[in-house]
């Protein structure tokens, strides 16, 4: 079982060694803005480790929007990651499932994914897997609610879309945890990556806040049920530091280890 962290991306592989973790998350420009990444200097070590690496794409890109002063840079942004991602060994690029406006028509966001796949494969393909992620808030989300998720999946299914359920989005979003895998599973058929992070606030709450393990709203046994049954590798994208997400980290290895 591979636990991990999203961690600074100033120096991933100390950030790994000082919270004991197998694996690290982290972006590779602001996550709030539109910037290409810029070569790493430690590209040969991160490539060399023994530490999984995961690259969480930009928080800005929405590749459903039905504006295409977004959808278009988004597109080609999240390619862009992931050619980065890629060079640097890289497993997967994590990103958000996006949403379309309260006026636009969903089935368009849902194609819009579809386009974005048929893009990447015109310009060459996709280096690695790339993982949509559930979200936790928004009505018109694509991967929010799981009834559009299936719909998302019927879109991007054969492009061999991978799929990262955050465990905090689920429960705020307002999918119970309670046997949730079974559910995605029968929806997606994988899931490449669980973000092992507990909630501040209630269920369906469509807040995004994540809390450490234990410390929030759903109950950590739900959490290890959901890593066990998925036998996922898990990122903690909690807060408090290296005490705080060792402590995550420490947490999960004894619930869901072996
Ligand atoms: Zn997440």
């Amino acid at each position: 079982m591979r636990i991990g962290a999203h961690v600074d991306p100033a120096d991933p592989l100390d950030a790994a060694a000082a919270r004991g973790a197998d694996a690290v998350q982290f972006f590779l420009a602001d996550p709030q803005g539109w910037k290409a990444p810029a070569a790493r200097t430690d590209a040969a070590a991160l490539k060399a480790s023994d530490v999984d690496i995961y690259i969480h794409a930009p928080y800005v890109i929405n590749v459903a929007t039905l504006n295409n002063r977004i959808r278009i840079p988004s597109r080609k942004l999240l390619l862009t990651h992931a050619r980065a991602a890629a060079e640097i060994g890289a497993r997967a690029l994590i990103v958000h499932g996006g949403h379309v406006n309260a006026d636009d028509d969903i089935a368009v966001g849902f194609d819009n994914w579809r386009k974005t796949f048929a893009y990447a494969e015109k310009e060459g393909g996709l280096p690695l897997p790339v993982l949509i992620e559930n979200t936790a808030g928004g009505d018109h989300a694509m991967a929010r609610h799981f009834d559009s998720l299936a719909r998302l999946w019927d879109a991007v299914g054969e492009f061999g879309a991978g799929f990262c359920l955050d465990t905090c989005h689920a429960h705020a979003g307002g999918e119970e945890l309670l046997d949730i895998v079974d559910r995605v599973k029968a929806i997606t058929g994988r899931i490449d990556l669980i973000h092992a992070n507990d909630s501040k606030d209630t269920f369906d709450s469509g807040r995004d806040r994540h809390d450490n393990l234990g410390n929030g709203k759903i109950d950590p046994e739900l959490v290890v049920a959901a890593i066990r049954a998925s036998g996922a590798p898990a990122i903690v994208e909690t807060p408090g530091g290296i005490e705080g997400q060792s402590a995550d980290i420490a947490l999960l290895r004894e619930k869901a280890g072996n």
